[in-house]
Order: C-alpha cells, then sequence, then structure tokens
C-alpha cells in the first residue's frame, strides 16, 4: 500500500523500516530504528501515511513515530497494513510527542520548527511575516481577523504555528487553539453524532485566540460554515484574536457564503507571494544550517536549487534534504552533479513548466482567432469565450493569481478573470462541446 503511494525507491529507502506499534485511542503508534529516520519521515510522509490510514479507519486521529531499535520491534510488520480510517491531519511535530497542553484535545501540536526564527523573511512575506509578529506580540487587538492567504508551501502554516508558539510562550495563560478547518469540521460532526454541540459551542467560544489553517476547505460544506461563522462572530464579539489561513483571497473563496466571505476579510487581510530567488536561497542557506549540513553544500549547488525549484518552499526543502540524506547515507561528496542525480525526477517535473503565452497561443490557434484578441477590449463572444478559455486554464495550469492574469489578458481585473473562470466551469458541464475542447486543449499544453 505504501509502496503504491510513494514508489519503490521512496517505500525502500524510508517505509520499508516503519513498523506499527498498535494503536493506543485514536492514534496509530509507528516505530522507525533511528532518529534520523523519524524525523525524515515526519517531515516528509507523516501527513500522507495519516491520510492513508484515515482512508481505511475513521476512528484514528494521528500517527505517532517512536525510535525503536530494530531488536524490540515486532518482526518488521511493516505499515498500515489496510489502515483503519483517521479523523483527522495536523502535521506532527518530528518527535511527535504528544504536547500535554489543557486544550491538547482540539488543538494540534504545534510544531517546534515551525517558529519566527526559523522563518526566513523577504519581499514576498515581509509583510505576513511582520502582521503575524504583531498579532503574537501584542494581547490587544491590533487587527481581527488576521487574514494570511498564498500559494501552497510558501509558509503559511509555518506562521501560524509560529504564532501559537509565540503566545504560548509569553502568555501561558491564554487559551491558544490552532487546528485546520478540516478538523473544525470533524470535531463539529463529531459533536453533531454525539449530540453534544453545546460542549463544542463552549470549548470553541472560551478560547483567547482561535487559529483555522486551510480555511477554504469549509467551502460548499454548509452547517461547518455556518457552525464557524458562529463562533467566529462570538469570538469577535468578546474582543479574542482570529487567525486564518487560506490558499487564495477572501474574495476569491468559493462555495462560501457571501456573508462569511466577507466578514473574513474584516481585519487585516496579508498575501504571501510566490517566492524570489533571493528568498529562496537564503531559506536554503538556513535549511542547510538547521540540517548542520553548511559546510557540506557547496554554494553552487544551493544556487542551482533556488534558481531550478521555484514551486514552493516545501519542495526546495525536500530537494535539499534528499541531497543530504543522500550524502549522509552512502556517505558521498555533495557536488552539483550529485544533485542533479539525486533530484533527477523532480527537475524534470520543473522543466515542463507552462505559461500564460503558450495558453494563449494554443487557445487562439485552436479556436481560430488571432493571438491579438487574447488582449484586445473586443466583447463579441467568438473572441470572448476563447480567451474565457484561456484565462480558465491559465489558472488551472500555472501558478499565477487572479490579478496577474488579467494584467497579461490585456490589463483586466480579477473579477474578470474570476467571472471567465465560472463560467467556463458552468459551461463545463453544461456544454459537452466546450467540455472536450478544454480538456483536449489541457491535455495538449501539459505535453
Ligand atoms: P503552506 O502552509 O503555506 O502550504 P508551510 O507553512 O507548510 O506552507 O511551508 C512549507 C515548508 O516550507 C515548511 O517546512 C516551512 O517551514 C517552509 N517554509 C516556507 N516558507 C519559509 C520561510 N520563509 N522560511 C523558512 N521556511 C519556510
Ligand atoms: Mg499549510
Amino acid at each position: 500500500m505504501l509502496r503504491s503511494e510513494f514508489g519503490d525507491t521512496a517505500y525502500k529507502t524510508w517505509l520499508a523500516s516503519l513498523s506499527l506499534q498498535g494503536v493506543e485511542g485514536d492514534r496509530v503508534l509507528l516505530s522507525v530504528p533511528t532518529r534520523f529516520l523519524r524525523d525524515w519521515v515526519a517531515s516528509h510522509y507523516a501527513d500522507r501515511i495519516r491520510m492513508l490510514w484515515r482512508r481505511v479507519n475513521p476512528v484514528v486521529d494521528g500517527v505517532a513515530l517512536t525510535v525503536a531499535p530494530a531488536a524490540t520491534r515486532p518482526g518488521g510488520a511493516g505499515l498500515p497494513v489496510e489502515p483503519a480510517p483517521v479523523a483527522t491531519l495536523e502535521p506532527l511535530a518530528p518527535s511527535a510527542a504528544p504536547e500535554v497542553e489543557p486544550e491538547a484535545e482540539v488543538s494540534a501540536p504545534v510544531d517546534p520548527r515551525y517558529t519566527f526564527d526559523n522563518f526566513v523573511v523577504g519581499k514576498p512575506n515581509e509583510l505576513a511575516f511582520a502582521a503575524a509578529k504583531r498579532i503574537a506580540e501584542l494581547d490587544s487587538l491590533p487587527f481581527n481577523p488576521l487574514f494570511i492567504y498564498g500559494g501552497v508551501g510558501l509558509g503559511k502554516t509555518h506562521l501560524m504555528h509560529a504564532i501559537a508558539w509565540e503566545i504560548r510562550r509569553r502568555t501561558p495563560e491564554r487559551k491558544v487553539v490552532y487546528l485546520s478547518a478540516e478538523k473544525f469540521m470533524y470535531q463539529f460532526i463529531r459533536a453533531l453524532r454525539e449530540k453534544d454541540t453545546m460542549s463544542f459551542k463552549e470549548l470553541f467560544r472560551s478560547v483567547d485566540v482561535l487559529m483555522v489553517d486551510d480555511v477554504q476547505f469549509i467551502g460548499g460544506k454548509e452547517s461547518t460554515q455556518e457552525e464557524f461563522f458562529h463562533t467566529f462572530n462570538a469570538l469577535v464579539d468578546r474582543g479574542r484574536q482570529i487567525v486564518i489561513s487560506s490558499d487564495r483571497s477572501p474574495v476569491e473563496l468559493s462555495g462560501l457564503e457571501e456573508r462569511i466571505r466577507s466578514r473574513l476579510g474584516w481585519g487585516l487581510v496579508v498575501d504571501i507571494h510566490p517566492t524570489t530567488y533571493e528568498l529562496r536561497l537564503g531559506i536554503l542557506q538556513t535549511k542547510a544550517e538547521v540540517l548542520g549540513a553548511q559546510s557540506k553544500v557547496p554554494d553552487r549547488v544551493l544556487e542551482f536549487l533556488a534558481r531550478r525549484i521555484t514551486s514552493n518552499v516545501r519542495e526546495l526543502e525536500g530537494a535539499l534534504n534528499r541531497i543530504v540524506a543522500q550524502a549522509t547515507l552512502v556517505g558521498r561528496a555533495i557536488t552539483l552533479d550529485m544533485a542533479q542525480e539525486v533530484l533527477q525526477d523532480l527537475l524534470r517535473a520543473h522543466e515542463r513548466r507552462i505559461t500564460i503565452e503558450e495558453i494563449q497561443k494554443r487557445v487562439a490557434e485552436h479556436f481560430g482567432v488571432k493571438l491579438a484578441d487574447m488582449h484586445s477590449a473586443r466583447r463579441a463572444r467568438v473572441v470572448a469565450r476563447p480567451r474565457q478559455v484561456a484565462m480558465y486554464l491559465a489558472k488551472q495550469l500555472t501558478p499565477r493569481s487572479l490579478p496577474e492574469i488579467g494584467r497579461r489578458f490585456g490589463g483586466r481585473d480579477h473579477t474578470t478573470v474570476m467571472h471567465a473562470i465560472r463560467k467556463i466551469e458552468e459551461l463545463r458541464t453544461a456544454d459537452s462541446v466546450l467540455n472536450e475542447d478544454v480538456e483536449m486543449l489541457r491535455r495538449l499544453l501539459q505535453g
């Protein structure tokens, strides 16, 4: 199961030595032979392993990794055989020691690696960083809620944990609850099932700081939204702090009721922009130091990574970890050649970057309109529809934001882009010819 999920190599290198120790309460206990493996698995595979378990056994709420020398482990039984379902997924601290805190029940463990000190600040994230720090350092509310949004792997969860850490450190008496929107939903569903929504409400309404990660998750989930909204309002009325993260801005949150959307944008909304080369290099240098490997990784290798892996910090980190792990495990010096070899698959995936220009060109060709019509103000359907298709594909196939896509289509507003995307989404279900056009173009572009 793990093998098919992660592939042969990853399985052999990292996962084959995991062994199932049992299930304790709602946690699955796995052991690994070394600390290094534990940390590696915790930071790279824990989320997905938890997801697998959860698919099969909805009772399981988390995965705990412990270090146990091979001799004491029950006969290498390997992994989540055919797991039991898990009810929630929070990134685990590498040590996975359940934190003993009064709110441990609802709040996910805060990852000790995710602190302000470990967060590398650059142009793309300085505003979000500054806002997060303010919230953590002031007892009064400078802005409520703080809404942080940005693409995958750009540091939202890191900042959320850092805020939680800092508040707990400075004012341990304040009750800080950090959890994902998904976990919020599961807690709520459980309360409904157990006919105990009163204590659910009391619990959430008694917190001083509520942090909800990945709020986009509640899009389309009506009763969860409703409950979230009530909780949100109750806390704001009482002057409690709320911090929200999302992969898109409040206006772009789909499947969310208008009143909730607008309420989310009431306080301070900050976005984390895609990383720049300088920031990526800075992050790599910091991570190399944390790994104690700064002297082993030549600058050229770091520069190479910063130039080639641009999508998100998680991948960047993963690439560095892989190189360092390889060097450590097989005692090999880190060179540019070695890095290229170890990261072959990853680098290949990054080569095919689809650009907006490419999309515009293909779409124009396909519908027999002029490339210039992608930018023009003409609103006749014969050109407007292809333009909308191109915008839709630009959102799907590139990491560009709505405002940026708008700019590249003759300086249009982001709301126009959003409208185009909705329109095409709608048409794809209603118009099978158009749906096929879009599918074909997508395949063509993805080559
Ligand atoms: P998100 O929640 O936005 O998807 P995460 O906060 O999980 O992203 O970040 C992914 C990984 O990248 C984490 O390991 C995090 O520590 C790291 N990371 C992201 N941005 C930075 C940064 N500016 N400095 C240091 N580490 C970062
Ligand atoms: Mg996150």
